[in-house]
């Protein structure tokens, strides 16, 4: 009799073994339906051999109830499950889990039903709900809860409409194919850096075999035109292409670009994908008939049917570390990904992490380099403006000889960009009477005031309440005062200074859908714009020719805190928020505004050495045993009750291993000593290169025994410190 183990999707369950019935084909990678208990669940067969488990006497087992009608997943994304849990301590359910999506890919009917408007003109009145919907909804089509959060009207307006013939159902086939992209549609002539590199990556597609490339390219260089060219080979070979990219609600442009060169719109792959398009997707990738998928870091673990190349574009980005869940890194899955598949991958940036940059200086790596900008756009000049000689007026935040050069850009007709990393008005508000500082109460964190919403957030865990009318501690009405600026905060002062002149606010709170972000890449375009405050969101992918000044508005800001990699982080920000600035054929100007002129990370952008920075770097990580020459994790126990998670920290303490290899640091209260109503303690370990990380942290946690309220969370290679 045949039995099989299976990778059950549900990490508490672990493997269970079963028999598999007369005439079902069952291999591994074969996603199946098993019976547990009264209940069915769904499964992975895995290879024999790779999966614990105790061995069940035969007469006992079930048989499997049938087979998921999905393409078995293949050997080398089997291997990457396995890898991927492994070595970041997860469980490989969890890992399986984002290959399926969740279940949620899975089965389900071949046809879906959606709405669209029915046409033709409504008998008698509407209402005011009625009369929007139709307004808003003109070439819409998708599902009544769909409609309704893009008309902003109820799903029972919607449903009232649906039985007055206003809108009607269509039946649509979940399978209906995507237009193809040609690889010749619009080939661009390249500049001879362009081509020399893309041949390059050419080859590497037609060969098929496993080539890490870093793609390092000044801001403006066009690393997007340069690799299209393999991108385009692979299409022309029949293989599907993956592009992961940082920010997906800001893909507008490279979406645009993207349909220039290849005439039909790429496959879309994100955390707020509609049901029915993620199934589509899910469908179209697994059978093979998705050519190119651009995609959020989840993207990375699809199982396509015939991959031929991975690109990860912008590879330092923070946003590719997940820091729930399981908490992976994009960039480094993708190139195991590439490595098990034997493929190229190629990771482009303008300011490559460290890791990988040492990677390429090792040669583990083959660096491929754009060093200058396209069309004979220069790299912008940069220049230090120390707040410490040039102290803004009381209140204010941007230093004269900034003022003064944005007076002359707003005079020239040309754009201006003030780049700050704090969303909102201020970050921290206060009473003016009894000093009452708005906390969240569920984060160890300020609430953030913002004015555009007339809220208080947190930043952490989301909650937001009315900005008060008056200080729930003494009850003195009108009295809260902002300390510090945002980037609400510098919009009002730039409102101020230049009354004539339309500023917009740019962050994840004003542009998080795509159609706004669309619109505002329109309007500055179009130059109904002057001057842009941003966050982060604006340091990459924007091409606005007519931007010719990108102010710093506090660069010290990123250096605060003890995050390993403070100094890298102001860098990459710095430089690639100064990439906005003249890149079309106006010379662009940088002004960074520090207290802090001399610190190492500030003298190299000044002087624009990011080679003695990055050696700098090296050497003090090297001196650290911070990566890449040691390794790091944290473990951090949470739990909701304060005294259940110190006593599991000192449990974990007291039967902390002695090894040589390894240095531990804690327990101590985490940096987010409270984070969503649960409180956190945290041990950081510090590894040789040569330790088995991993297998000493499973085995020491697998010596502690915790109250069932805490939840044990381990972090390989962790960004926040
Ligand atoms: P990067 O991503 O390296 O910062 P981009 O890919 O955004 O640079 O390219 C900068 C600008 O130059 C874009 O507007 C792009 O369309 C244009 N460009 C780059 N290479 C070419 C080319 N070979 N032909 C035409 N336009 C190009
Ligand atoms: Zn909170």
């Amino acid at each position: 009799m045949n039995r099989v183990r299976i990778l059950v999707l549900n990490a508490a369950l672990g493997p269970l073994d079963y028999t598999v019935p007369e005439g079902v084909d069952a291999v591994p990678g074969s996603v199946v339906i098993a019976p547990l208990g009264p209940r069915r669940v769904t499964g992975i067969v895995w290879d024999e051999g790779r999966l614990p488990g105790t061995e069940v006497p035969a007469e006992k087992l079930r048989p499997l109830l049938g087979l998921v009608p999905v393409p078995p997943l293949a050997e080398p994304l089997r291997r990457l499950v396995e890898w991927t849990a492994d070595y970041y301590c997860a469980a490989m359910a969890s890992v399986a889990r984002m290959v399926l999506s969740s279940g949620g890919a899975l089965g389900g009917p071949t046809t879906t039903t959606e709405y669209r408007l029915a046409g033709g003109e409504p008998a008698g009145r509407l209402t005011a709900q009625r009369r929007q919907a139709l307004d808003r909804l003109a070439g819409e089509q998708g599902t009544i809860r769909e409609l309704a959060s893009a008309a902003e009207v109820s799903e029972g307006v919607l449903r009232g409409m649906v039985g007055a013939g206003l809108i009607e159902p269509v039946e649509v086939a979940i399978d209906r194919p995507y237009p193809l992209a040609d690889p010749d549609h619009d080939v661009p002539s390249l500049s001879p850096d362009q081509s020399e590199v893309a041949g390059r990556l050419v080859e590497a597609v037609r060969a098929q075999a496993f080539a890490p490339f870093l793609l390092d390219g000044v801001t403006g260089s066009g690393k997007t035109e340069t690799y299209f060219e393999p991108v385009a080979e692979a299409l022309r070979m029949g293989r599907q292409v993956l592009v992961l990219l940082p920010e997906i609600a800001l893909t507008e442009n490279f979406l645009a670009r993207f349909e220039d060169r290849f005439g039909a719109a790429p496959v879309l792959w994100h955390s707020s994908l509609k049901s029915t398009e993620r199934r589509r997707a899910w469908r179209a990738i697994a059978q093979g008939s998705a050519q190119v998928v651009v995609g959020a870091r989840s993207a990375l673990f699809l199982p396509y049917a015939d991959l031929g190349l991975i690109v990860v574009d912008e590879a330092h980005e923070i946003s590719f570390k997940q820091d729930d869940g399981v908490r992976y890194n994009a960039r480094d899955v993708s190139v195991m990904r590439a490595r098990f598949e034997g493929l190229p991958v190629v990771l482009a940036s303008a300011t490559p992490a460290l890791e990988s940059l040492h990677m390429a200086e090792i040669g583990v790596y083959e660096r491929l380099e754009l060093p200058s900008r396209f069309g004979g756009a220069q790299l912008p000049d940069i220049h230090i403006l120390d707040l410490t000689r040039e102290k803004p007026p009381r209140g204010r935040w941007l230093a004269q000889p900034l003022v003064d050069r944005l007076a002359q850009r707003l005079e020239r007709g040309e754009q201006s960009l003030l780049f700050l990393n704090r969303r909102g008005y201020a970050p921290l508000t206060l009473c003016r009477n009894c000093g009452h500082r708005f906390k969240c109460p569920h984060c160890s964190a300020w609430l953030v005031e913002h004015r555009l919403s007339a809220r208080l957030a947190c930043h952490h865990c989301g909650l937001e309440t009315q900005v008060p009318e008056a200080c729930p501690e003494c009850g003195e009405g009108d009295c809260l005062v902002a300390c510090g600026p945002g980037v609400e905060r510098i919009a009002d002062e730039v409102a101020e200074l230049f009354p004539e002149a339309r500023v917009a606010v740019a962050t994840s709170d004003t542009l998080g859908s795509p159609e706004r972000a669309a619109q505002f890449i329109a309007e500055a375009e179009a130059k109904a714009i002057d001057v842009i405050v941003g966050t982060q969101l604006v340091t990459k992918g924007f091409h606005f020719p007519d931007l010719t000044l990108v102010g710093v508005v506090d660069a010290d800001l990123g250096l605060e805190g003890g995050d390993l990699r403070a100094a890298e982080r102001t860098y990459q920000q710095v430089a690639q928020v100064a990439g906005r600035a003249g890149r079309g054929s106006k010379p662009g100007e940088v002004l960074i505004q520090t207290r802090h002129k001399d610190a190492p990370v500030i003298a190299a952008l000044a002087d624009g050495d990011r080679d003695a920075f990055y050696a700098a770097e090296t050497e003090a990580r090297r001196d650290a045993g911070a990566p890449p020459f040691g390794r790091w994790a944290a473990i951090i126990l949470s739990s909701e009750d304060e005294k259940e998670a110190r006593e599991a920290a000192i449990r974990l303490g007291d039967v902390r291993p002695h090894q040589g290899d390894l240095m531990i640091l804690g327990p101590a209260p985490a940096p987010l000593a409270l984070l969503r109503g649960r409180y956190r303690y945290r041990f950081l370990v510090n590894a040789w290169r040569s330790a088995n990380l991993q297998a000493a942290l499973r085995d020491w946690i697998g010596r502690a025994e915790f109250a069932p309220g805490v939840r044990v969370g381990i972090d390989i290679d962790p960004y926040s410190f």
